[in-house]
């Protein structure tokens, strides 16, 4: 995405209330059972869905500080008396904890957002498949005592996680998801993982947020789109900094994102690794 675009979408978009409002009214309008992730996963697992009845999955992946965003997206949900998911990160858990600890109480699903693969990455200066490959065993180490401390703040027990996609996964030409085998999430007792094939193909569409500045949908295809179109079954993943502009969470996050390409281009440039890190 170029800079102009770019600072036009984190700086000067107008707020999609009215329109985030309209596609849940529109939703529960035409009958569509609106749940959460793993409500969904316990239907299919259950066979339980129902033909000729409409299903709308709204994901939530929390990236930034935008606590307002997030609270917007949840009164619209429970106005509507509708539920949904929501992945933090460790880096949103934090701001987040009260509208956790809300969400909780209201019978919504939070889950892990994890990225451990990136987060490795950018600390160690990896920067080819190889070299990520050879470590699966720190990243696997590293998820576990992450995913135990998130159950830890939040005081949740987590059924679904989903993967953040990162600049360095870009960079890197892998999604943080390929790491983990479903015998290893079985065993941190994770039920799911949202981009896990079989869910995704329970779908008749998958509708992200996540496009090209000016456009507002991947494949320029929308929620309301999608019910038009009479798709019965629909998982829509939505970024709250995408619909509720924040002018401090974007710029945290900006620069955030700014230090990590610094520090990690020093990194392979200068060869410098952490001690624990030299026999990788
Ligand atoms: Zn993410």
């Amino acid at each position: 995405m170029g800079v102009i675009n770019r600072i036009n979408r984190d700086y000067f978009q107008k707020s999609r209330a009215k329109e985030y409002e309209h596609l849940i009214s529109a939703a529960v309008n035409q009958g569509y059972e609106v749940l959460s992730v793993i409500d969904y996963w316990y239907l299919i697992q259950s066979k339980s869905l129902k033909d000729g009845c409409n299903y709308l999955v709204l994901r939530h992946d929390v990236d930034v500080n935008n606590v307002s965003g997030n609270t917007f997206f949840f009164e619209i949900e429970k106005k509507y008396g509708v539920k949904a998911t929501y992945y933090f990160r460790l880096f949103s858990m934090k701001a987040h904890l009260p509208l956790i600890s809300d969400l909780k109480q209201a019978g919504f699903e939070v889950g892990y957002h994890y990225e451990e693969l990136a987060t490795l990455s950018k600390k160690n200066g990896w920067g080819a498949s190889k070299c990520v490959e050879k470590n699966r065993a720190i990243i696997e180490k590293a998820f576990c005592e992450n995913l135990s401390f998130f159950k830890q703040e939040t005081g949740l027990t987590v059924y679904s996680i989903c993967a953040h996609g990162d600049w360095m996964n870009r960079h890197l030409g892998i999604p943080n998801q390929t790491q983990f085998s479903k015998e290893f999430l079985n065993e941190q007792n994770i039920l799911l993982e949202a981009y896990d094939s079989s869910y995704m193909s329970a779908f008749d569409v998958y509708i992200s947020d996540v496009a090209l500045h000016p456009r507002k949908w991947a494949r320029n295809y929308s929620v309301m789109d999608a019910i038009k179109d009479g798709k019965s079954r629909i998982y829509f993943l939505s970024h709250e900094g995408l619909w509720f502009p924040n002018f401090l969470a974007v710029t945290e996050s900006n620069l955030v994102i700014l230090r990590e390409k610094i520090l990690w281009r020093c990194r392979q440039i200068f060869k410098w690794r952490p001690a624990e890190m030299k026999n990788a």
